[in-house]
């Protein structure tokens, strides 16, 4: 019951049904998904850890803001400092167990498809999970836990929801695993740097369209 009001109210958040900033009322979720409230209070505060969701007394619960351009500028010369050496120190000792797992990872995200919304979660797990295979495959548990607690992925996919960034992320995602999977620490460092270069003008290009759109006429 907390596994399927977890994954309905992540789909709403990342596909925007739930606004940046919106109330989340309980009971309607509770009424649509035909469980008690319980199981709903649980998931909310599994993705109040994960930063989607805040609560507020008297209040309850809502939707996190969008991220700013300069959080998002921060988010990511934290992730271009650490995450192409991890790279690098994760290819020069790719596992077997992890080249299957990379390979799952890469036949889910093939799988995206344009504007179906469960499509597009699971893209974005399939994302979190191969950015932490290759920090916790760096051996350096500092990293590992670095890169699991920015969240990063979640809330790069609710700022990208309507843009085509899967179909590109996907592609920059098959350099990466193929590198790790090659054992190529150099291709690996640059997959992962051009990867996050490219990541980031995308966040960056989504949140200038959204200003513009926000900011008054004339
Ligand atoms: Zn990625």
């Amino acid at each position: 019951m907390v596994e399927l009001a977890y994954d309905h109210l992540l789909t709403m958040l990342m596909t925007l049904q739930i606004a940046p900033g919106e109330r989340i009322a309980i009971d309607a979720v509770a009424r649509r998904l035909d469980i008690s409230q319980t199981p709903i209070r649980e998931a909310l505060s599994q993705l109040e850890a994960e930063k989607l969701v805040y609560k507020t007394p008297n209040i309850g619960y809502r939707a996190s803001p969008q991220m700013t351009r300069g959080e998002v500028r921060d988010l990511y010369t934290l992730r271009l400092l650490i995450e192409p050496y991890a790279a690098a120190r994760a290819a020069e000792a790719t596992t077997d167990e992890a080249i299957a797992i990379l390979t799952e990872i890469g036949a889910d995200m093939s799988g995206v498809a344009e504007g179906d919304a469960r499509a597009y979660s699971r893209f974005a797990e399939a994302d979190d999970r191969l950015h932490r295979l290759i920090a916790t495959g760096s051996g350096n548990r500092l990293i590992a836990e670095t890169v699991e607690r920015l969240h990063a992925h979640l809330h790069i996919f609710r700022t990208l929801f309507h843009t085509n960034a899967p179909i590109e992320a996907a592609a920059e995602h098959q350099l990466i695993i193929d590198a790790l999977v090659a054992r190529d620490p150099h291709a690996a460092e640059a997959a992962v740097r051009t990867h996050l270069e490219r990541s980031h003008e995308r966040m960056d290009r989504a949140l200038a369209a959204g200003e513009e759109r926000a900011a008054p006429e004339g």
